[in-house]
């Protein structure tokens, strides 16, 4: 028998807990046949409401569903670090506890995993049902990540992932802060199977992320994977200090031939205000990388656990 780890954060997800765990289990023929054993890691991000309660009573019931709650929220990213870490299993399988990510994509994704695969990914190729917006932010983020950054960030992945022990202990081996998950996955390589479907809408509950939330989430990627904003910041300088040259011989020769030093002062205000603009913003950039090094050198845990069972 083997040991496949599922792994499940879950912020606020009472009224998921047993669904999701029903749904997964009508896989059980289908462990048995391919020899796997299971366990379900329920990893309570610090929820306010039953989600921890509900975990218990399900324990209780059935032993293979485990519960680790943390001392607070501390994100999906931290819900996903902490679940592989805990697994102990030789596959590791990520999924929301919203069941937007259908367990019975399982059979499928080990048939993969026997051809050869490390690891077996998911893309939605629709977002239906999503605000038209947030899709138009969303296709924009991965067209420009795709631009700036090396490592292959894939429009419409999910963190629905299988995988084999190796490419978990790879993952692990990143003990970055700043976790952007998606990029991660990238980053450490492997033969990797992609599964398309259309996207799920959420049975119960809200999601938890909202617009500005999901755009602070961008620029931590964009941080984690790409220098080339610093890249951007310095050219931009090089180009306003030849433009401010060129400038500056503008009126040089103007002064010479029409001799009047005092025009120009509205155009010299703009300018001020423009090149004042750029230095804030690229301050700005400079100040982001510097705030995530920060953190990466406090290096604080990533989460605190409070109970476990
Ligand atoms: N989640 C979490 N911590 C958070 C936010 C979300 O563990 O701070 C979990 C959540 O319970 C769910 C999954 O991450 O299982 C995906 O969240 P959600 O469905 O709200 O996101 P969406 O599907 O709308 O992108
Ligand atoms: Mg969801």
């Amino acid at each position: 028998m083997e040991l496949l780890s599922v792994i499940v954060p879950c912020y606020n997800e009472e009224e998921n807990i047993f669904d999701f765990y029903n749904e997964l289990m009508k896989n059980e023929q289908f462990f048995e046949k391919r020899g796997l054993e299971i366990e379900i890691l329920y990893i309570d991000d610090g929820s306010k409401d039953k989600t921890a309660d509900k975990v218990k009573e399900l324990n209780a019931r059935d032993p293979r569903a485990h519960l680790l709650s943390f001392s607070r929220n501390f994100g999906k990213e931290a819900a996903i670090y902490a679940g592989l870490k805990t697994a102990k299993g030789a596959y590791a399988v990520m999924m929301d506890a919203d069941l937007q990510d259908p367990p019975s994509l399982l059979p499928e994704m080990f048939q993969y995993i026997d051809e050869g695969y490390d690891s077996v990914a998911t893309r939605r190729v629709t977002r239906k049902g999503e605000p038209v917006i947030r899709s138009w932010f969303a296709r924009l983020f991965y067209k420009i990540m795709n631009r700036i950054s090396r490592t292959e960030i894939v429009d419409g992945a999910r963190d629905y992932r299988l995988m084999k022990r190796n490419v978990v202990d790879a993952i692990l081996s990143i003990t970055e802060y700043n976790r952007f998950t998606k990029g991660i996955f990238g980053w450490v390589g492997y033969e990797t199977k992609w599964l398309e479907y259309e996207n799920i809408e959420r049975k119960k509950g809200e999601t938890k992320w909202s617009f500005w939330k999901l755009f602070l989430y961008s620029l931590d990627g964009v941080t984690a994977f790409s220098t080339v904003p610093l890249a951007i910041a310095s050219i931009m300088g090089v180009l306003f200090c030849g433009f401010a040259f060129l400038f500056i011989i503008v009126i040089i020769v103007r002064k010479l031939i029409f001799g009047d030093p005092t025009s120009g002062w509205p155009s010299l205000v703009c300018i001020i205000s423009l090149v004042s603009g750029v230095q804030l913003f690229c301050l700005g950039i400079v100040g982001q990388y510097l705030a995530k090094t920060y953190m990466e050198v406090k290096k604080r845990p990533i989460y605190l656990i409070k109970e476990e069972i």
